[in-house]
Parts: C-alpha cells; sequence; structure tokens
C-alpha cells in the first residue's frame, strides 16, 4: 500500500471545496456522472480510430445506492485509471486530464472534453470518505483502489476488479443523508443527467404486480443519449419537436414555433427554442430554458446568455463554448458569450421574418400570442427592433393586421392634421370605448386595438422612432380635436351661456372618488351626441407608466381627470339653454346686476392702487378690497346655486349626464339605480 498527500498548496483544500466552490452540493452527482461518460466517451473514440481493439460490451453507466452501507457508487465501463494516472489526474489535481487528451486527440475529442475543472472533487461535497476502484482499458493493467477520507492524505493499493472500467464509491456524510433516499437522488439524475449521450442506469425498471410495484430484471435507463436537439433538423418532423416540448414541459400547451439551432463555427452551439404560448397578461415564466454543456445540464438560468427578451422563450441550448462557474457580470463581458447571444437574436428574427413572409396566415393568427415577445424584444434592443419592424404587426379594432408600413399608407392622406402630423388613433377596450371608435370610423379613420400588456410602452417607442406622429387615445379628446384637420370655428355661444352649461352640468355629476370632471362646453355640430366624456390623453398615460413603473407613484396618486364635452350644438343642449334661460331669469338678474356692480367698484380699487407698494396702501383700502372679493364669491356661489336648482329639476340634464358616463361604464351604485328610476319615470 502507498500512502501520499494529495499535490495541493494548502492543507484544507476539502473544507473549502465543501462550502465555496459549489454553492449548490447537488452538483456533485452531475459531476460524478458526466466523468463516467466522459471515460465511456474516450473508450468509444479510442476503439473507433482502432487504439483500442477489445470488447467494448455494455457501456451502461450505472448509479446505485446502498442505504446499509450509506454509499452511492457511479460506476462505468469506460477507460478506467492506471496508478500512474491516477497519481497525475486525482492527486495533482490542479492537473485536467482532458487537456492531455485533447491535445492528443485534437480532431475526435470535441464530444469528450470534461469542462468542470475540480469535478471529481466536489465528491466531497457529500462524502466523508471516496473510494475509486478502477481498472485501465490498457493491456496488462492492475485494477487499483485509491481511498481518501477528506484530509489531504490518500492511500492507494492493488485490488481485484474483473472488469475493465472504474466504481467510484462515496461513503455519505452523516449530515447529508438526504442523497442516500432513492427520489431525491432519481429527481437529481433526471435534472442533470437526461440527455447525457450514454445510457445510465438507475435501479431496476418496476411494474405493477398484484397491486404492488416490483422490480423487473430490465435495468431502468434514466435518460434519452440521442435527445432532439443533436439530431439533424432535416431527420425531424414536426411532431419530433412537439413531443419533445412535451417531454420539457409536461404541463404547457403545444408551442407555437420553433427555431432549432446549430452552429460549428466561430463557436458551437445546438438547442432547439420554442415560443411558447402564453396566457395573454398572466405572468410571463422566465428561466425557462435549459442550458447544456455537451448534454450535461448545467442550468436553467440563461440571464446574461441570452438577451433579456429570449429568456422568455423555452427549450435548450447546448454549448461547450459558455464559460461555467462564473459569475454573470463576467460572462455579459465574454466574447463568446456575446457571439451567441448576437447570433441567437439573429436565428429567432430570421425564424419569424420566413413565417411571416411564407405564410403570413399563419403568423397572423398567431400574432396575438407572438406579440409579447417581439414587443419585449423591440422595447429591450435596438438591433432586434431594426428587423422586427419588418414583420411587427398592428391590429385594428376591425381585427385586421397590417405591417407598420402598411398602416402608415392606409392612414396617411387621412389621419394627418393640419401641421402635417400624422394620428394613429388606437383603443384599448374595444367594448369600454366602442362608442369613440364608431364616430372615429364614421370619419373615415381607422383605429388600432392596443390591448396587450406592453402596448402603452410600445406607443411610447414608436411615437420616438416614427418622424411627425403621434398616437392617440380615440376617448382622448372629441374626434375633431383628435385630429385637427382646419382651424376652430369661432364658438356660437352668447355671454354667459357657456358659463350656464358649465354650471348646470358640473352641479349634476355624481360624486367619484378619484375621479374630477371638467365641464367643456363645444359646437360638435347637431348630428354628434351631446354629451361625450373624454380622458386627457398625457394624464392617463402618465398614470399607466406609474402603474408600471417604480418612482412615478406621485402620477399613480393623482385622480382620473375627465372632460365632459356638452354639444352646444345639439337640439337637448340648446332646449336646456332656452329653457334655463326662462325659468332662472329672474333670481339671477339680480344677482347678475350685483355682481357687475361689485366688479365695478373692484376695478375702481384697483386703479387707485395702481403704482402704488404695499405699503402705501391703507388698511382700510386693503379691508374694503377684501370684503368686495368676498362679496363676489358669494354672488357667484349664489348663481351656481340657482343654475344647480334648475338643473336639479331638469330630469334632461341628469339623463344626458348619466348617460354619457354609462356609455363609459362608470355609472355605478346608487347613482346607476336612480338613472334607472328615472328613466321608468320618462318613459311612462
Ligand atoms: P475534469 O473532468 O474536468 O478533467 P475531474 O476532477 O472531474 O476533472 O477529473 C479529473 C480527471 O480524472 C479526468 O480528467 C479524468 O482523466 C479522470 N477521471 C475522473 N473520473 C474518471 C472515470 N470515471 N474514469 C476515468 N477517468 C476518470
Amino acid at each position: 500500500m502507498q500512502k501520499g498527500n494529495i499535490g495541493v498548496t494548502t492543507e484544507n483544500i476539502f473544507p473549502v471545496i465543501k462550502k465555496f466552490l459549489y454553492s449548490d452540493h447537488e452538483i456533485f452527482l452531475r459531476e460524478l456522472v458526466s466523468n463516467a461518460v466522459d471515460a465511456t466517451q474516450k473508450l468509444k473514440t479510442l476503439s473507433s480510430i482502432g487504439e483500442y481493439n477489445g470488447e467494448l460490451g455494455d457501456l451502461t453507466v450505472h448509479v446505485a445506492v446502498d442505504k446499509e452501507k450509506e454509499t452511492i457508487t457511479v460506476s462505468d465501463h469506460g477507460i478506467g485509471l492506471t496508478t500512474e494516472e491516477i497519481d497525475k489526474y486525482i492527486n495533482q489535481i490542479a492537473f485536467s486530464g482532458a487537456n492531455d487528451f485533447l491535445e492528443k486527440y485534437k480532431n475526435d475529442a470535441n464530444a469528450i472534453i470534461g469542462h468542470f475543472g475540480l469535478g471529481f472533487y466536489s465528491a466531497f461535497m457529500v462524502a466523508k470518505k471516496v473510494e475509486i476502484v478502477t481498472k485501465s482499458y490498457q493491456e496488462g493493467s492492475h485494477a487499483v483502489k485509491w481511498s481518501c477520507d477528506g484530509s489531504p492524505e490518500f492511500t492507494i493499493e492493488e485490488c481485484d476488479k474483473a472488469e475493465r472500467g472504474t466504481d467510484i464509491i462515496l461513503h455519505i456524510d452523516d449530515d447529508c443523508k438526504e442523497f442516500l433516499e432513492e427520489n431525491r437522488l432519481s429527481g437529481l439524475l433526471k435534472k442533470y443527467c437526461s440527455f447525457l449521450p450514454v445510457s445510465i442506469a438507475f435501479g431496476k425498471k418496476k411494474e405493477w404486480k398484484d397491486g404492488k410495484q416490483v422490480e423487473t430484471a430490465e435495468d431502468n435507463i434514466i435518460n434519452d443519449s440521442n435527445p432532439l436537439w443533436t439530431r439533424k433538423p432535416g431527420d425531424l418532423k414536426d411532431e419530433d419537436y412537439k413531443n419533445f416540448y412535451r417531454e420539457l414541459y409536461p404541463m404547457s400547451d403545444e408551442p407555437l414555433f420553433w427555431i432549432h439551432l446549430n452552429v460549428d463555427y466561430p463557436f458551437h452551439l445546438t438547442g432547439v427554442l420554442y415560443f411558447p404560448k402564453v396566457k395573454s397578461n398572466i405572468e410571463l415564466n422566465k428561466n425557462k430554458i435549459q442550458l447544456y454543456c455537451n448534454q450535461v445540464y448545467v442550468t436553467d438560468s440563461v440571464e446574461g446568455i441570452v438577451p433579456d427578451f429570449l429568456t422568455l422563450l423555452h427549450g435548450v441550448l447546448d454549448s461547450p463554448d459558455i464559460p461555467l462557474n462564473v459569475s454573470r457580470s463576467y460572462l455579459q463581458s465574454d466574447s463568446n458569450v456575446k457571439k451567441i447571444s448576437t447570433y441567437i437574436t439573429k436565428k429567432v428574427s430570421d425564424r419569424l421574418q420566413s413565417i411571416f413572409k411564407n405564410d403570413r396566415k399563419q403568423f397572423e393568427e398567431k400574432w396575438n400570442d407572438l406579440k409579447i415577445f417581439i414587443n419585449y424584444g423591440m422595447l429591450t434592443q435596438e438591433d432586434f427592433y431594426e428587423r422586427a419592424r419588418n414583420f411587427a404587426l398592428f391590429t385594428d379594432t376591425d381585427g385586421k393586421h397590417y405591417t407598420y408600413e402598411e398602416y402608415n399608407t392606409l392612414i396617411k392622406e387621412n389621419q394627418t392634421d393640419k401641421d402635417g402630423n400624422l394620428v394613429y388613433l388606437y383603443a384599448a377596450n374595444k367594448d369600454e370605448q366602442y362608442a369613440y371608435i364608431e364616430t372615429a370610423k364614421n370619419k373615415g379613420y381607422s383605429v388600432l386595438l392596443m390591448d396587450g400588456p406592453l402596448d402603452i410602452a410600445i406607443v411610447g417607442m414608436l411615437e420616438q422612432k416614427f418622424e411627425k406622429s403621434h398616437f392617440t387615445r380615440v376617448d382622448g379628446d372629441v374626434i375633431d380635436n383628435l385630429i385637427v384637420k382646419e382651424e376652430k370655428k369661432a364658438d356660437t355661444l352668447k355671454a354667459g351661456q357657456s358659463e350656464a352649461l358649465t354650471a348646470i352640468f358640473k352641479s349634476q355629476i355624481p360624486q367619484m372618488e378619484k375621479a374630477e370632471f371638467h365641464i367643456q362646453p363645444m359646437a360638435m355640430g347637431e348630428n354628434s351626441q351631446p354629451i361625450t366624456i373624454t380622458q386627457s390623453e398625457y394624464m392617463r398615460r402618465m398614470k399607466e407608466m406609474a402603474n408600471i413603473q417604480a418612482g412615478m407613484s406621485f402620477y399613480g396618486e393623482m385622480p382620473d381627470m375627465f372632460n365632459l364635452v356638452v354639444n352646444t350644438d345639439h337640439p337637448l343642449v340648446k332646449g336646456i339653454l332656452t329653457d334655463e334661460e326662462s325659468s332662472c331669469a329672474a333670481k339671477l338678474t339680480p344677482l347678475q346686476a350685483a355682481l357687475e356692480e361689485n366688479e365695478k367698484q373692484i376695478d375702481v380699487l384697483k386703479k387707485a392702487q395702481e403704482g402704488k407698494k404695499d405699503e402705501e396702501i391703507s388698511t382700510d383700502e386693503k379691508d374694503e378690497k377684501e370684503a368686495l372679493h368676498k362679496k363676489q364669491d358669494e354672488l357667484k356661489t349664489q348663481k351656481e346655486a340657482v343654475y344647480a336648482a334648475y338643473a336639479a329639476d331638469n330630469k334632461i340634464v341628469r339623463q344626458l349626464v348619466d348617460l354619457a358616463l354609462l356609455q363609459n361604464g362608470m355609472l355605478k351604485g346608487e347613482a346607476l339605480n336612480k338613472f334607472v328610476t328615472r328613466s321608468i319615470e320618462l318613459i311612462k
């Protein structure tokens, strides 16, 4: 028996490995099984180039648990290790055997490079003692047993082993007993080893017999050693891609599209990315893409490796050129990773572009599901916008789709305002904004439907990108103000009429929380509705942005501001004005006279004080001024009270207000109930 010290400078390498090297202890299994797979692959390579002429035999790698002995054993029938190799590759841990091998078999070695550095030593994360029992493929080799209890000391001795290959035996530490549970282990095998290129067996297949699960004689193979992404796209059918998707995500709906990636130069990358079908507005699931390195599972966090918007996709990426076990920030600056990310973006946009070009019908049918990805991509990645703007679609309120360019051509003539700005009209809800959409359509305008979760942001972005264009929601103002084609007609109202209408309608708006109304009399033509409620585009957008963006809560707290536009051309409104004039005159005339008189006195006082400094004005004068202003306010309040009293008795005013609110889904509770009762009265 030989004894020795493991060739590292620090005495305490194992506690370091155990605590800091890997955050996740469970990866020991991945490391050991992939070493076994590497050893098997190496043997196959040697055999194929004639350097090994013996029988290959069954190359299945076996993982076994012995609950009594508290061991986990990983066995392979690969190349095995000689005493010298153990010394070189295991004892001198700074040495990585893969380099030697790669140097020797450069052209065949691609698939067999171990990329995990201190892989083998990760066994000490869960084991208090590790044994290697191994016999090299080389003729005349003796089997050897290496044993180490976690201190830098090891023993090595000859032993009996009939077959070529390696058994790694872990004596599991007391605080890691969980790994002796069959379920835990099979879960880990599923996670890390599902697609390893050599068959992996874990126990025996089970079957149901007499109501019980019993073991059969057949090995329980836990992996698919020839997964879809490693196969040629030409050999694969749609069904294969769908089946593989189901294997990866058993709970998901069928994917919309997939993209098979396969590059050899200037980096290696294979994989399949799927566009999943997402139920709109639900929380989007990032981190569904699994990252592999030569079919060994590494992580499901691909942030930093693929552009942010593509983390929404599903599927598998496999590349030995992505540095592992490094920090994310390092990853982002790695030039290979950058190239990979650019390549994937290009592939994704090429694929979308080609579906759009070759099968526009299918593209349009799936647009609703696709647009979340495309919009997110355009918002977050300039180079993707440049590609996607050719196939990104607008949808109008009738469900018709247009490319940005087609839509521009469609509306250019009719929706350019007097200043040469192109106005894009949109609705956020087809039902709630029905009346506004109809009004716009009657003018011959087109209205887009922007009801997706990212649409507000897209509107903002496109306004920056499109020249001399802006977007406005159909209920942002009355239609003639949304697209102003000519200078406004002069107001046809007589003095005081505007004030009267404002006071009358204002008094009849029901109390609403967090909503403020501004009354705006306007001549809109006899055929337009008597009352329209609009909401300023600017304030609404600010509030919407506040909901999705931090630091804008100020806007979120503000009440909603609405305009209640009273159409002074409408016969009903005209009727109210004439009726008000005759029925309020008796009360209003003296108030009006008093107001005018008061106004005069204020003017006189103002003139007298003109040019004087504050200290030159006497206290008496100041008091007088204050009294006059107070009087003025009182008179105004009295006037408003007269209008309000009139309006309260006028069923038409309240009815018109309520109808406009109703049309916007804003009439609720008591106000709605009163409206119904009043309506019944009116038709009786
Ligand atoms: P890496 O796999 O990155 O080289 P490891 O620490 O996992 O690093 O392994 C060190 C070396 O030990 C390997 O390169 C390989 O030569 C040898 N080795 C490990 N496991 C086995 C095995 N099951 N069969 C044969 N050789 C092995």
